[in-house]
């Protein structure tokens, strides 16, 4: 079956970038485009109109941690000093003999109520990517359970995942004084990564080949230098790709360079690590960066020369008062620049703006993180990170994952004139402008309806999951507080 999609702008593909393409056409079979050009004279057997509209490549979220995030809402304009800015030491680390209550990442498969939990997670996940145009992710380190919910949205509602579980050798929890204690697990630590492994090697190509692994050591401090080591080992044996968070956080990098007189990115040279197939999360608080007062910092050019990719999350990070530092430095360094949402809202196109805005600002350069740039971080940049020449892209050959975005945000003046429509997209456009997704030659949202998922029921969902996150913080807090202590609302609360 032949189906033609009719620009509108088609971002079309030359020999290494995009490249733009007015009134086009872009044409698929089965799962695989065939043609992207000006026009086609050829027979086919249906047709979607996007006259007026963008139809571009499928964006690749490099650095989703699943679920609705609810525990994520306390910690916007809150933390505690001590964490320098680190967000999920506020929200994951519980008090000793406690569990981080609510949040059915931390549940237990015993608890009433796990597995509905655990498939609300998957879907609001996997309809929230499909909603803002997000045809491929990589899922961050959740627990086995989530990948196996995750596995199930994904053959049902159609996006592309990289899955795996996370492992890592230990973790921290809060002590009598509220202080961090680190409790280290090595055996735990082996015991994940070898269920991880198994649960890879059992859905790796599975779904129509939609479905492929993905190694996840969840922080490079919290794994032993073994985990790494076998880490490596195993993408070797069975070309898998890596993901975990490196350079990301004050603590780690002082921590890192105390236990073993490196810097992060250092450390995972040693062990090996280090890669073309290496995704690193966030990579900002790099030894290089001023702020850290680090002498003779090289983890830039670390990253560059072994062509690392580092997925980028800018909303997540600003609300954290941070940024790279900079984007056009680590470009020229070689380093694969990608996109990730991280936490919250799933919205790429919100990615890219921040990424283009803080770019410019961070390194007083108007001419850096140009729309161009940021687009390509969304589509090849995430490619690359997968080391797939078919994705990110719509060019002949490549997977037909097609989004359709609306420039004329249904008769509102948002966009306003439009001239370059990427420039448009960065500048003035939102998640809700996806209309249409197709992923792998089948069309998975059409109008903004996703068939199979009530997103008005999933939305009340999540909302009454959030209210019984937020109402059991004092639980496991190591300070006990209540949700309203520790995130205190924006305005007084009208109390009658
Ligand atoms: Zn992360």
């Amino acid at each position: 079956m032949r189906t033609l999609v009719r620009g509108g702008w088609v971002v079309g593909f030359g020999d290494r970038t995009h490249t733009l393409i007015p009134d086009g056409v872009v044409v698929y079979e089965d799962d695989r485009l065939v043609h992207v050009g000006r026009r086609f004279d050829g027979h086919v057997d249906a047709e979607i109109d996007a006259r007026g509209k963008l139809v571009c490549p499928g964006f690749i979220d490099t650095h989703v941690h699943s679920g609705h995030r609810a525990s994520h809402r306390l910690i916007t304009d809150a933390g505690r000093p001590e964490f320098f800015g680190q967000p999920f030491l506020e929200i994951s680390v519980p008090r000793e003999g406690t569990r981080v209550g609510g949040d059915p990442r931390y549940a237990r498969p015993t608890d009433a109520g796990a597995d509905a939990d655990t498939r609300l997670l998957a879907t609001f996940t996997v309809a929230e990517l499909l909603c803002n145009g997000i045809t491929t992710f990589m899922e961050f380190g959740s627990q086995l359970r989530v990948q196996e919910a995750l596995l199930g949205e994904v053959e049902r509602l159609g996006l592309r995942g990289y899955l795996g579980a996370g492992y890592d050798s230990g973790r921290w929890v809060g002590d009598e004084k509220g202080r961090l204690k680190r409790v280290v697990d090595e055996a735990a630590g082996v015991k994940e990564f070898e269920s991880a492994l198994g649960f890879i090697k059992r859905v790796d190509g599975s779904v129509n080949g939609r479905v492929r692994g993905l190694l996840a050591p969840r922080e490079v401090e919290t794994c032993s230098l073994d985990l790494l080591r076998a880490t490596r080992r195993a993408a070797n044996e069975l070309s898998l790709p890596i993901v975990t968070h490196a350079a990301y956080n004050v603590i780690e990098f002082y921590e890192i360079v105390r236990e073993h007189r490196m810097t992060p990115v250092e450390l995972m040279e040693t062990v090996g690590l280090l890669g073309p197939d290496v995704t690193i999360g966030h990579g900002n608080l790099v030894a290089d960066h001023a702020l850290l007062h680090y002498s003779g910092g090289r983890e830039i050019e670390l990253m560059g020369r072994y062509g690392v990719t580092v997925s980028h999350c800018p909303v997540n990070i600003a609300r954290r008062a941070r940024s790279l530092d900079s984007w056009p430095r680590y470009r020229a360094a070689g380093i694969n620049l990608a996109l990730g949402t991280d936490t919250y809202p799933r919205d790429m196109i919100m990615q890219m703006r921040m990424a283009s805005y803080f770019g410019k600002v961070v390194s007083h350069n108007l001419f850096a993180a140009s729309a161009g740039e940021v687009f390509e971080a969304a589509t090849l940049g995430g490619a690359r990170a997968l080391g797939r020449d078919d994705l990110g892209r719509l060019a002949p050959g490549a997977k037909a994952d097609i989004v359709v975005i609306d420039l004329e945000t249904r008769d509102g003046l948002r966009f306003g004139p439009v001239r370059d429509p990427i420039k448009a997209l960065v500048e003035c456009g939102i998640g809700d402008d996806v209309v249409t997704v197709v992923v792998d030659g089948v069309v998975r949202m059409k109008d903004r309806v996703i068939p199979g998922v009530d997103l008005a029921a999933v939305r009340r969902q999540a909302q009454s999951a959030g209210e019984a996150v937020w109402r059991r913080v004092q639980d496991w807090d190591p300070l006990g507080r209540t949700a309203e202590e520790i995130s205190p609302w924006s305005f007084p609360l009208a109390r009658e």
